[in-house]
């Protein structure tokens, strides 16, 4: 049977009528969609059953994750249809864009806009770990605007590689170089404290407008993530608070040990008081 009858035939073709697409992944592709008979639009992530053979287990990770969370910073799964070739999973439509892409358009940007990004993060992340769900892949392109307004707040999403703790082991190298923590790179089992690393990450890059790990070779980038090597170097953190520079400090850092969950980050004075600057950084 050709592709298109196929498609035709699908459930998912009576209830929504598929219209742009909005990104393309690794496996998938999502399209916005509008629901028929109440003309709402959702993002639909359409994943070629072929291109995750092997990878199913993975697949029905993310659904019975994403269906048992429910919080104002995390993209809602709404419904999945399970068809011949493509799994269908009809989410929340964010239209805002990638959290990087609006910061590098506004003009001006400060600590406490910085401050305000990650205290969400580290709400919904917290969230999801008092579930038991460890995401794994945080980074900024699964950190979506909500909408187009100023003071939209920020999503979560692309579950893909996020494992229900407890469920299996939880040592698989994945995530992304340069986002990822030592204990992942080393195949350790990990849990929860990788996220917060992945949050300090992007807090660090909120600040500066660069990574604190960075090379072309993946393996000296390794080498600088295993071993925490980074710095807060001048001139460009001159200007920053101490306060900032603190907090980070307890995310990048090695000892997991030493280093905060999500309830300690959250009660640090740079997001629940007043020491993040209101002065303009870039
Ligand atoms: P992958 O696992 O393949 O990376 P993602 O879930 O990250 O897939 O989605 C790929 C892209 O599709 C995103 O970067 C984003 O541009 C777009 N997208 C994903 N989810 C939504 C959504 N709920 N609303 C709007 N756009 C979305
Ligand atoms: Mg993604």
């Amino acid at each position: 049977m050709p592709f298109w009858n196929q498609k035709k035939d699908e459930k998912i073709y009576s209830k929504y009528e598929f219209k742009e697409v909005l990104g393309t992944g690794a496996f998938s592709e999502v399209t916005l969609a509008e629901e028929k008979e109440t003309k709402t639009m959702y993002a639909v992530k359409c994943i070629d059953k072929k291109s995750i053979r092997g990878k199913e287990e993975s697949l029905q990770n993310e659904i019975s994750v994403l269906r048992r969370l429910k919080h104002k910073n995390i993209v809602q799964l709404v419904e999945v249809y399970d068809e011949k070739c493509t799994v269908y999973l009809v989410m929340e439509l964010v239209t805002g864009g990638e959290l990087f892409d609006r910061i590098v358009q506004k003009g001006s940007y400060t600590e406490k806009d910085a401050s305000d990004l990650i205290k969400q993060v580290l709400e919904a992340v917290d969230f999801m770990h008092e579930q038991g769900v460890v995401h794994r892949d945080l980074k900024p392109e699964n950190l979506l605007y909500y909408s187009n307004s100023e003071d939209s707040k920020i999503m979560i999403s692309d579950f893909g590689l996020s494992k229900v703790e407890g469920s299996g082991s939880m040592d698989t190298a994945c995530g992304t170089p340069g986002y990822v923590a030592p204990e992942v790179l080393r195949r350790k089992p990990y849990g929860k404290e990788v996220d917060v690393w992945s949050i300090g990450v992007i807090a660090y890059i909120l600040l500066c407008g660069y990574p604190p790990f960075y090379d072309e070779n993946d393996a000296e980038l390794f080498r600088q993530i295993m071993a925490a090597k980074y710095e807060f170097d001048s001139p460009y953190w001159d200007e920053i608070s101490d306060s900032a520079k603190d907090f980070i400090s307890h995310l990048i850092c090695l000892d997991r040990k030493y280093r905060y969950d999500c309830q300690q980050a959250l009660q640090h004075p740079w997001i629940s008081g007043n020491t993040a600057l209101d002065k303009d950084i870039h």
